[in-house]
């Protein structure tokens, strides 16, 4: 009997944190996180290698098969609201969180030096914006930029459906073709996801040690808290009214992709499995979910926008700043915007807090306060973006009268 690919990552988790624990304890971490790491950089370079064209292929093949501009419309429109929704559901979640929990007042912590370059994403914000509409799609292919590549891919496809015959069913077949040898290639290098999981959680384990979480306790414990209400509270809520889907179902099905995103912290790295989790598992069309995951997977980030709410909270609570009720509505907005310029790779949250830091008037070096935990906290809110991204995708799949999907709660 094989066993199922959710237990085989959840293993090599495991058994990758016990080597971890085992090489700090016995002094040969260096062998870690020099050698046992390089199975995790070859799969997260395998998995990097298809998502450019994935994407592209994905999001002609579903707009193409989405058909007239009104379903393209009225599936833009749910995607869109959904994606804000819960965003900002999320936001207020860890709003009230930190406002209850108070982590900062008194809290006395020791500052890391801050990472290099954190000044010039306080202006890059809005290039990122306006740098949806790409000079050169090939150059924002080719240089991996998601957002205007996505942008591109939407319009394409769109125009392919106004093509004259031959032409239509020429390219929208051509498409079609690539999507599915993308998708093959994307399966055979799921299968060795348990072994790139296994690399990559030894590696962060042997790198960081426990110690330097004390401090830092009650701020990561507000995070945590308010991510799982979210996931587990909120989102549930949603799939089951909205959605008349078995939470429980969906996670089952998602399981994979959870621990894929966990253990990468990139939701673009994790893009080919969350995929091929809807699809398969979950039973979503294609059509739905090539045009509502990639977006999802750049733009809808509701674990990131909670984090850069509490985390700006925190800081101006470690500081002593007393924020108005203005100031806490003005990080509520760039928490919004900064989860949507922040990219789906490792750490772009904590990048993105120099934005609000700067909008609200906070000192920057303020995210030397919460770097020492980032990772873990990436990890986590990384595996809320996903979560939220096939939650959405098996909403409105259901939303556009798909009833067999299979994680439909069953009728009492
Ligand atoms: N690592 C996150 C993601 O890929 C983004 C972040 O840093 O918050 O979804």
């Amino acid at each position: 009997m094989k066993l199922k690919l959710h237990w085989q990552i959840f293993i090599a988790l495991i058994l990758g944190i016990i080597l971890a624990v085992l090489a700090r304890a016995m002094g040969f971490e260096s062998f870690v996180i020099d050698k046992v790491s390089v199975l995790g950089v070859i799969f997260l370079r395998a998995l990097r290698m298809v998502i450019v064209p994935l994407i592209v292929a994905s999001i002609i093949s579903g707009v193409t098969g989405i058909g007239n501009a009104e379903n393209f419309g009225r599936m833009s429109a749910k995607t869109f609201t959904y994606y804000i929704v819960t965003s900002l559901l999320a936001i207020l979640t860890g709003l009230v969180m930190v406002n209850i929990i108070h982590p900062g007042v008194g809290a006395s912590i020791t500052m890391t030096e801050i990472p290099h370059g954190l000044q010039s994403n306080v202006d890059k914000l809005s290039d990122t914006l306006l740098g949806i509409i790409p000079l050169n799609p090939l150059a924002a292919m080719v240089n991996g930029k998601i957002l205007p590549v996505i942008f591109f891919s939407l319009l394409f496809g769109f125009f392919i459906t106004k093509a004259p015959k031959p032409y239509k069913s020429q390219l929208t077949d051509f498409f079609q073709g690539v999507f599915e040898v993308m998708m093959k290639m994307t399966h055979f290098i799921i299968l060795f996801t348990p072994v790139g999981v296994f690399a990559i959680i030894a590696k962060k384990v042997a790198e960081t040690g426990v110690d330097i979480f004390i401090p830092l306790a009650g701020y990561m414990g507000t995070v945590i808290l308010s991510l799982a209400f979210h996931a587990f509270i909120t989102l549930p809520l949603l799939l089951s009214v909205v959605g008349r889907i078995s939470p429980l179902a969906m996670f089952k099905a998602m399981t994979s992709a959870l621990l894929t995103a966990f253990s990468t912290s990139s939701s673009s790295a994790t893009l080919p499995l969350t995929m091929e989790s809807i699809e398969q598992n979950a039973g979503a069309s294609n059509r739905v979910s090539s045009f509502v995951l990639p977006l999802g997977a750049t733009i809808n980030m509701d674990g990131t926008a909670l984090y850069e709410c509490v985390a700006a909270i925190f800081i101006a609570q470690v500081y002593g700043f007393d924020l108005s009720f203005a100031q806490q509505f003005i990080i509520v907005l760039t928490a919004l915007l900064a989860s949507i310029g922040a990219a789906g790779i490792p750490m772009a949250g904590l990048v993105m807090m120099a934005v609000i830091l700067n909008a609200v008037g906070l000192p920057l070096e303020g995210v030397g306060l919460i770097l020492p935990v980032d990772r873990i906290l990436d990890m986590l809110r990384t595996s809320v973006n996903v979560w939220s991204d096939s939650c959405g995708t098996a909403i409105i799949a259901h939303s556009e009268g798909e009833n067999n999907l299979k994680v439909l709660r069953k009728k009492s």
